[in-house]
């Protein structure tokens, strides 16, 4: 019996579906114990989006470690804080017209999604806040809360509080704003005034599914003309997922919270941050505290990849190529194989494709896994197989990872037609 096995909690989940031991990493690639070599189409569920071990921002890294450099700093002024403070208003937040402030939390996605619940509770003394339906925030209570998964929030063991629920663009056919208007305007509706609407533009573990720009630009005015504050989760959307920095740069809306986690650091390191408006920033000192909001070691990596990706539009450029690239390819996918698939999701390096049974998308994975390449599921039911390469993919590994899943989408077609014969 494995260590794991003997070990570690049951509480595991990816490891279950690629039961082997990884040992090195390098850009799109993971090579086990074995030296069996992996393409990584999940690439730490969003927190890769650089590749492993990117040579550019190791030697940053290295250096840094070689010279001594501050590892951990609670939330001590350090030099390569504010180098990253300074890069990412430089070159994130200014040539955007952004004029946040960062506030540094615990080092998870979820304790960034504490802080934003807190302060915009704090900020208009009201409890309430709007979360949709099948968003995905985090597993502590008050993200949790937000979280539409019964499979989480069922390991809550205590009340969820303090979240309303509204239907997500496109959920049931129903228009949810328009549900949302009405019943804020109806003193009778049962609707707490809330303090925020809290949602992901792109929903990752929901399902991919897309807010449109029309739909976020609705959700603005609304949320501007009864004074309730905008949250957008871009922890698993944001830093280029969907192929701007910030997802919700196409549609134009200035939320007054962004939540940054996953890839902020670039490196895989744990970093999470939560951007504010700058009248928002009521809190007093140590109000929402954390032992490691000082990680400098990802404070280094993240000012290495604003200042190598961010600086340009290469990347963008890039990424919308090789988006292109798979939209084209599972659209042929879905034209070949109607009685396997329903829809392409997602947006940008953000695309899956939905099976008509969710058993087809796990059996798609395992074939995957089996011809060397790592995929996940998304979605109420993991219906969705979920593209997630690192955004730095080449052409090439694209093309392969590309042809590993219709090759797996082809042995399954076969497997079901013998069955069915
Ligand atoms: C992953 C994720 C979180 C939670 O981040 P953790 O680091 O796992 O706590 C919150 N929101 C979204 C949109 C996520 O994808």
């Amino acid at each position: 019996m494995s260590i794991f096995k003997q070990q570690e909690s049951q509480v595991q989940s990816y490891a279950r579906s690629f039961p082997v031991t990884f040992k090195r990493a390098n850009g799109c690639w993971l090579t086990t114990k074995d030296d069996q070599q992996y393409l990584d189409f999940l690439a730490g569920a969003g927190s890769l989006n650089y590749g492993h071990n990117n040579p550019l921002l190791k030697d940053a890294l290295i250096k840094y470690i070689s010279d001594d450099g501050i590892a951990h700093g609670l939330d001590m002024h350090s030099s390569a804080k504010a180098d990253f403070l300074t890069a990412f208003r430089n070159h994130i937040l200014k040539p955007r017209n952004l004029d946040y402030k960062v506030q540094f939390t615990g080092p998870t996605g979820t304790n960034a999604v504490e802080a934003a619940l807190k302060l915009a509770r704090k900020v208009t003394g009201r409890q309430q806040i709007v979360a949709f339906t099948n968003g995905f925030h985090g597993c502590s209570m008050g993200a949790l809360a937000a979280t539409g998964n019964q499979h989480h929030r069922g390991g809550a063991g205590a009340p969820l509080q303090g979240i309303s629920r509204i239907p997500f663009e496109g959920y049931a056919n129903i228009d949810g704003l328009s549900l949302f208007e009405t019943m804020l305007s109806d003193n009778s509706s049962g609707l707490d005034k809330p303090a925020a609407v809290l949602l992901e533009t792109v929903q990752g573990e929901g399902g991919l599914n897309v807010a449109s720009s029309a739909w976020l630009q609705r959700l603005s005015s609304i949320c501007n003309r009864h004074d309730i504050l905008l949250i957008i989760d871009d922890i698993q959307a944001g830093c280029g997922r969907t192929g701007t920095f910030f997802s919700f740069e196409p549609s134009g809306i200035k939320p007054d919270i962004v939540t940054l986690s996953k890839s902020i650091s670039g490196f895989g390191l744990p970093m999470a941050l939560v951007l504010l408006s700058p009248e928002l920033d009521i809190w007093a000192p140590g109000e929402h505290n954390g032992t490691f909001r000082g990680n400098n070691h990802a404070f280094v990596t993240a000012t290495a990849t604003i200042e190598l990706y961010w600086r340009n539009n290469q990347l963008e450029q890039h990424i919308a190529e090789r988006a292109t690239q798979i939209t084209q390819s599972l659209e042929q996918t879905l034209a070949q194989y109607p009685q396997l698939f329903s829809e392409i999701k997602g947006r940008g390096l953000m695309q899956g494709i939905s099976c008509r049974e969710s058993q087809f998308a796990s059996d798609i994975s395992k074939l995957c896994f089996k011809n060397g390449m790592i995929i996940e599921t998304a979605g109420p039911n993991d219906e969705v197989v979920k593209f997630f390469c690192p955004l730095t993919i080449t052409e090439d590994e694209l093309t392969q990872g590309l042809s590993i899943f219709q090759n797996a989408v082809n042995q399954l077609a076969l497997t079901l037609t013998k069955k069915a014969s």
